[in-house]
């Protein structure tokens, strides 16, 4: 049977939409290893893949420093135990997959939890000049040099991060969006994207609300995992919906403590983890950053969303929102009491929203998620593997 190894980032974004497909592999059979950090052990162990961990210092992450830390052990780790697999699935922001299966012999699957990416996805004259990565990108020679200090020699094949993303491209490529989502999607082959939409996958999680005593109407605010520090949009937002006759469902993130955010209006369930998938099926309008995972969410259960961007992709996927009449942006430097409930209003009363979120929904839904993943996977397979090697469970 193929031995597959799935190498991952330490990233709720990045991690979640990839346990769905983990499972269903091992569920069809196939001898499955996840790299990850720690803190996905628990959750990842329930689908029957073996766990490997290489060390990651939550700490550290965002420097520069510790990102090339992580990166150089992701991928010693992955160097050093790879010759056990004969396929390597990664994903996209484990920039050195493609190299690293190159320097194994090994095949390579891609997996994509943003836009699939090509020079058009994030065009400098239309991306939103406060995201700091996006300016960074368009800059050859600051591309270069963080290519140098993240990766070093040999990791990647380019010298250049952007060329290595566009260029060295494995022949299938799963990205959790819909076609229709994407931007430019024309530009992506068929034979070499698949575009499977969210994997949504009952999640282990805890549900920690009182599902029963919400309240009609449920507008669900959340920052997503990473860029979720801001302590005064939470109070601003307290503020702004303190008086309406709905329940307001916000998670903060694991960085914020809930009692620096002061008295707790009554319609607020203040949480700082919530079980999103759950939350959704609930949910009138999601106050998002545009985190792609949970745009995507959003999308299938047909929520209508508020987004204010906070950085790297969300203002590209904002605006994919806002252009297909899904909901509305919010600047983040923008965000007040007045600009919340006005936006709110909006999107909540506009039946229009709604409307255009349905019909992407279905769109969504029919992309087959981690199902279909899994079985263009298996195609994969088949092709490029010999039978014996495909079933040698079966000869042993
Ligand atoms: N999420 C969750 N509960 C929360 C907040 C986030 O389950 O309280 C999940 C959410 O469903 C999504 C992921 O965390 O799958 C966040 O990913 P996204 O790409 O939206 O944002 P990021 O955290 O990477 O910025």
């Amino acid at each position: 049977m193929v031995r597959i190894l799935i190498i991952n980032v330490p990233f709720h974004g990045h991690v979640n939409p990839t346990i769905a497909i983990t499972k269903e592999l091992v569920d069809r059979g196939y001898k499955v290893t996840y790299l990850i950090s720690e803190e996905f052990r628990e959750e990842l162990v329930l689908t029957g893949a073996r766990i490997i961990l290489y060390d990651y210092d939550e700490k550290k992450a965002m420097s520069l420093k510790g990102m090339k830390l992580t990166m150089s052990k992701i991928y010693e780790t992955a160097l050093r135990i790879g010759k056990n697999y004969d396929l390597i699935i990664y994903e996209f922001m484990f920039f050195m997959g493609k190299n690293l299966g190159d320097t194994l012999k090994k095949p390579t699957i891609r997996l994509i939890s943003m836009f699939a990416f090509n020079k058009n996805t994030f065009n400098p004259k239309t991306s939103d000049k406060s995201s700091l990565q996006l300016k960074l990108i368009q800059n050859k020679l600051a591309r270069k040099i963080f290519t140098q200090i993240i990766f070093g020699k040999g990791k990647v094949k380019n010298n250049d991060i952007l060329a290595e993303v566009l260029e060295n491209v494995p022949e299938l490529n799963i990205v959790f969006t819909s076609r229709k989502f994407q931007t430019h999607s024309e530009e992506f082959q068929h034979t070499r994207y698949k575009f499977i939409g969210p994997s949504i996958i009952k999640r282990t999680e805890k549900n920690n609300i009182p599902l029963n005593k919400l309240k009609e109407k449920v507008i669900y605010i959340s920052l997503g995992t990473l860029f979720n520090k801001s302590l005064n949009f939470y109070k601003i937002c307290l503020k702004a919906f303190s008086d309406v006759d709905m329940t307001i469902l916000m998670s903060i993130g694991k960085n914020i403590n809930i009692k620096d955010l002061g008295t707790i209006p009554d319609n607020f369930l203040v949480y700082q983890v919530v079980p999103q998938l759950e939350v959704l099926k609930r949910t009138n309008v999601f106050i998002t950053h545009g985190g792609m995972n949970s745009v995507n969410e959003a999308i299938y259960y047909g929520v209508p969303v508020i987004t204010i961007p906070q950085s790297a992709d969300q203002p590209a996927v904002a605006r994919r929102l806002e252009e297909l009449g899904l909901g509305k942006i919010i600047n983040k430097k923008n965000v007040s009491v007045e600009t919340l409930k006005n936006s709110l209003n909006d999107v909540l009363y506009n039946g229009l929203y709604k409307e255009n979120m349905k019909m992407m929904s279905e769109d969504m839904i029919n992309c087959g998620g981690y199902i279909a993943a899994t079985t263009e996977i298996e195609k994969y397979i088949g092709l490029n593997f010999s039978i014996s090697t495909k079933y040698n469970t079966y000869y042993t």
